[in-house]
């Protein structure tokens, strides 16, 4: 009907940072120490009811940037929505390969916030990044569920309505 919406959605983010656990914690409600590498794209489907409407995100979980850079286009294409995804662990943030396309909603993920301990990158050096680069921020655990419910929410909320 008129209330549901498809919405396709990109996972994007280097190797490692939780690009897959997150979309299996947001679909499946789990959670691995020891998830598998990507090979290439994995596909999952999972709604969210926002507002009167459903919302059937299509997500496209991606191997990483680094060793699959060619794929990007292709990953991109008919998307309305795309989380980046980084490490707060990492030693470096650079997440500046992805300008903000205004035909989509996007979000930035610093997942991994369980590991309060190892963190390397603070909130507020991201969401003065997120700000400049018109993206959302949220902090984000795969392995608790922090902010995983509310970052799919929030994109399904921010998605334009026919
Ligand atoms: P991807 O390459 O971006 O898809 O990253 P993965 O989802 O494969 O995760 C890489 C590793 O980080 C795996 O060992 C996961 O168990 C771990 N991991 C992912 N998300 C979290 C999280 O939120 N907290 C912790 N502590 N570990 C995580
Ligand atoms: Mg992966």
């Amino acid at each position: 009907g008129q209330n549901n919406l498809n919405a396709k959605l990109v996972l994007l983010g280097d190797m490692g940072a939780g690009k897959s656990s997150l979309v299996i914690r947001f679909v499946k409600g789990q959670f691995l120490e020891f998830q598998e590498s990507t090979i290439g794209a994995a596909f999952f489907s999972q709604s969210v009811s926002v507002n009167n409407a459903t919302v059937k995100f299509e997500i496209w979980d991606t191997a990483g940037q680094e060793r699959y850079h060619s794929l990007a286009p292709m990953y991109y294409r008919g998307a309305a929505a795309a989380i980046i995804v980084y490490d707060i662990t990492s030693s470096v943030f650079a997440q500046s390969q992805f300008a903000c396309n205004p035909n989509m909603v996007m979000a930035l993920a610093g997942n991994k916030c369980d590991l309060e301990d190892k963190r390397n990158v603070t909130a507020e050096e991201a969401r003065i990044y997120a700000d400049e680069n018109g993206l959302f921020f949220l902090e984000t655990s795969a392995k608790t569920a922090v902010n995983v419910n509310d970052i799919f929410y929030e994109i399904a909320k921010r998605l334009p309505r026919a």
